[in-house]
């Protein structure tokens, strides 16, 4: 499936990518120059309008062959997931049948980008819209979800028409190149869907910014790079889809069902080693109820184990060391502005470089350093309240908004707290909020825009009024 993968070094640029588990080399890509990335930007230009003009039968029909052969190729994607990225591998088959929904969503929602027709103000006149693709696209995706970060923009960029140049992750660009061989083989034209492999990110996203040719930028990553591209993007005018930081509270009130809350911040928290951008990364716990949710997560939380995905633990590595310093730093930081250590908070160097231990932080104040920067490992700090209104505030105070949790029986208080918090996504009694019929997206600092949902679609349509009059 990876012809391009050598097993040396190469005589041009490459990039070397290597298994997070080990360390170990997986083999070398070559690296694409910036006039590579132009051929491919110029290849996709003239490449996009046969495709626009093409049905949207004929593109929803190799959409869903395309997905036919990503749920053929299931357990193959996601061992070079796993492999590549370090999730356990049943969380990459999760992710890859997740990805996979974006495609058969999209090639459904193909069908169904209507226009309108609106009635006129004046006799002899007609008014309608039609939508029409944006063009040629280029995506920015991360390595924390190296199969839907891209499925979720690729799919419904083809599915309206436009063409799609995109850049993967450094650490994670072999989901990118399957996805692709998959593609093709499906029937769907190589230019259209050109992946850029390269270690100078800033440039490649600067080229895709600022090129006339590209019309939309959809990007996922941190709040910091997200800011710079919109920045950068400005210059020509680009539409953009930002999926940015977040920073989730994830609040248990008094009522709440305690073993229902605690299994919710297990897969809440821990998935993909807290490295998710929907992650709980503040626990806001009612007084009534701290000290049994605290003994009951910590008991949970010891039944993890920690080890290489592929083996069939619940918690791989973290990405890299930077990734495993910063949150070493964060733990120290949280300790010693006054937080307790009830489990963890060390390198699991028994068992790999990159492994940190599932670390219990209780008696968290809301200004500790922990609870305000995005953590991407696996810590879970506890802080208590005792009134609705102060954790309303509480999980409010910060820049960011993509996802909330809370836990409650009470009806008339869900509805309340899910109409203040200000977050793109609420999770009531529920830690897994993604699906590919729901809108996701983040207000704030956390992005622009909506992917998945019959929302999804409309990120690569213009919309274009249509005026007529002498009608007779
Ligand atoms: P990142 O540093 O922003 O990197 C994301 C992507 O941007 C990578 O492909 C990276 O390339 C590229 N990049 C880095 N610097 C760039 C620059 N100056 N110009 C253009 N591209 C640049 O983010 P990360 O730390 O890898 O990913 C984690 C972040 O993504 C977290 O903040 C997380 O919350 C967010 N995220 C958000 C969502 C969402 O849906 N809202 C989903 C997943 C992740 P290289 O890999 O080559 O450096």
């Amino acid at each position: 499936m990876l012809k391009e993968l050598t097993s040396q070094r190469l005589e041009q640029p490459c990039v070397e990518v290597l298994n997070p588990a080990t360390q170990e080399s997986l083999g070398w890509l070559a690296a694409d120059s910036l006039e590579q990335v132009e051929s491919k930007i110029v290849a996709a230009t003239l490449a996009q309008p046969k495709w626009a003009a093409q049905t949207a039968k004929y593109r929803s029909k190799l959409l869903r062959k395309w997905f036919d052969l990503i749920e053929q190729h299931q357990q193959d994607l996601a061992l070079i997931l796993t492999m590549e990225q370090g999730k356990p591998l049943s969380e990459a088959l999760s992710e890859v049948a997740y990805g996979a929904s974006f495609v058969e969503w999209f090639a459904e929602e193909a069908k169904r980008a209507y226009g309108v027709t609106i009635p006129a103000t004046f006799d002899g006149k007609s008014i309608r819209t039609i939508k029409q693709p944006i063009g040629v696209c280029a995506s920015i995706t991360p390595w924390n979800f190296p199969v839907a970060m891209l499925t979720r923009k690729l799919a419904p960029a083809l599915s309206a028409g436009c063409a799609m140049i995109s850049k993967p992750a450094v650490n994670t660009p072999l989901c990118a190149i399957a996805l692709r061989h998959l593609a093709l083989e499906a029937g769907i034209d190589g230019e259209l869907l050109p992946v850029v492999i390269s270690e100078q990110a800033s440039d490649v996203g600067l080229k895709f910014c600022t090129h006339p040719s590209i019309r939309k930028l959809s990007f996922t990553g941190s709040t910091a790079v997200g800011k710079q591209l919109m920045q950068q993007s400005s210059q020509q005018v680009q539409r953009v889809s930002m999926e940015l930081g977040g920073n989730a509270p994830f609040i248990v009130f008094g009522d709440a069902d305690i073993n229902e809350a605690v299994a919710g911040a297990i897969v809440c928290k821990f998935r993909n080693a807290g490295q998710t951008c929907v992650c709980a990364n503040r626990f806001y716990i009612h007084d009534s109820v701290y000290d049994e949710f605290a003994q009951k997560l910590h008991a949970a939380m010891s039944k993890l184990s920690l080890g290489a995905g592929v083996d069939g633990h619940d918690i791989g590595p973290l990405i890299d060391e930077k990734a495993l310093q910063k949150v070493d730093q964060l733990v120290h930081a949280a300790t010693l502005a006054g937080a307790e250590l009830v489990c963890g908070g060390k390198v699991a160097s028994d068992i790999g470089t990159l492994y940190y231990q599932p670390t219990l932080l209780s008696n968290v104040a809301h200004d500790n350093p922990v609870m305000k920067v995005e953590q991407f490992g696996p810590i879970a700090a506890l802080c208590r309240f005792s009134d609705v209104d102060e954790a309303i505030h509480f999980a409010n105070d910060t820049e960011f908004g993509l996802a909330s949790y809370f836990f409650t029986q009470d009806l008339t208080l869900a509805e309340y707290v899910s109409n203040k918090l200000q977050y793109g996504i609420v999770g009531i009694n529920e830690g897994i909020i993604s699906t590919e019929v729901a809108p996701f997206g983040g207000v704030k600092h956390s992005g622009v825009g909506r992917e998945g949902s019959a929302l999804g679609l409309d990120e690569y349509l213009e919309t274009k009024y249509i005026a007529v009059g002498g009608l007779r």
